[in-house]
């Protein structure tokens, strides 16, 4: 049951079709985690908080650096060299006190993560490696997770959900590193492209939570700001992928 400041604050998610209260009350009983509070997880968490998800997790194990704040929108100049999971966790009990925010300042691997994903709904990723990527897509389908990948590179973002039996993973469309794909830090990217992206990862993971809509599964999606362009490519299982694929 909500309160009168409740009903007032998430009004105008109350008045959508397929939401109500009802909807409403499922979104305070979820819980979701997003991996990194940079420039993905940034627009996504504070999405998610503001929408009223009821426990979000941020993992991170980096210090904010003057150059994130061009678009980790989390953080403030003021935050330079605290770790981010706390600054993130900070500013979303503020926009939301509802929310209740479990930060984790680590960095996952293969021995903590499963123990940490295993805590929630769904999975919001906003790493920026192919290592985090694929141990977070290996958890996620090990566990039956839904999983919210997204990707950005200089004018250029692509997004994918992940239902694990359901569709492609993304071990599926990518089993090897991309070659010679350069960084975020060394190439460059628009702070714009990533909320535009991030707000697509917290699209997918509310409508996960609510039921609501077509998910982007099966389907990858990628944004070319320069030429402001959204295209979707089809995607499908491959049945002898390494961890989604069956066994023997
Ligand atoms: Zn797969």
């Amino acid at each position: 049951m909500f309160t009168e400041d409740q009903v007032e604050r998430y009004a105008r998610n109350i008045l959508l079709p397929g939401v109500g209260g009802a909807g409403q009350e499922r979104l305070a009983r979820s819980r979701v985690l997003v991996i990194g509070a940079g420039g993905l997880g940034s627009p996504a968490a504070y999405y998610l908080a503001a929408a009223g998800v009821g426990t979000i997790g941020i993992v991170d194990d980096d210090a904010v650096e003057i150059s994130n704040l061009q678009r980790q929108i989390l953080h403030a100049t003021r935050d330079i060299g605290r770790p981010k999971a706390v600054s993130a966790g900070e500013k979303l009990k503020s926009l939301n006190p509802d929310c209740d925010v479990v930060t984790h300042h680590l960095r996952l691997t293969a021995d903590n993560i499963a123990g940490i994903t295993a805590a929630y709904q769904v999975i919001v990723d906003g790493t920026d490696n192919f290592p985090s990527r694929r141990l977070i897509n290996e958890v996620c389908v090990r566990q039956g997770k839904p999983l919210v990948h997204g990707g950005v590179l200089q004018f250029v973002g692509q997004a994918l959900t992940i239902l694990p039996g359901r569709g492609p993973c993304l071990a599926c469309i990518f089993p090897e590193p991309p070659g010679s794909l350069p960084t975020c830090a060394q190439a460059g990217i628009l702070g714009a492209v990533a909320g535009v992206i991030g707000a697509i990862q917290a699209n997918e993971a509310l409508k996960l939570l609510l039921g609501l809509g077509e998910l982007l599964v099966g389907r990858l999606l990628s944004f070319d700001a320069l030429r402001m362009r959204f295209a979707e490519v089809a995607v499908s299982r491959d049945p002898d992928c390494p961890v989604c694929g069956k066994p023997g």
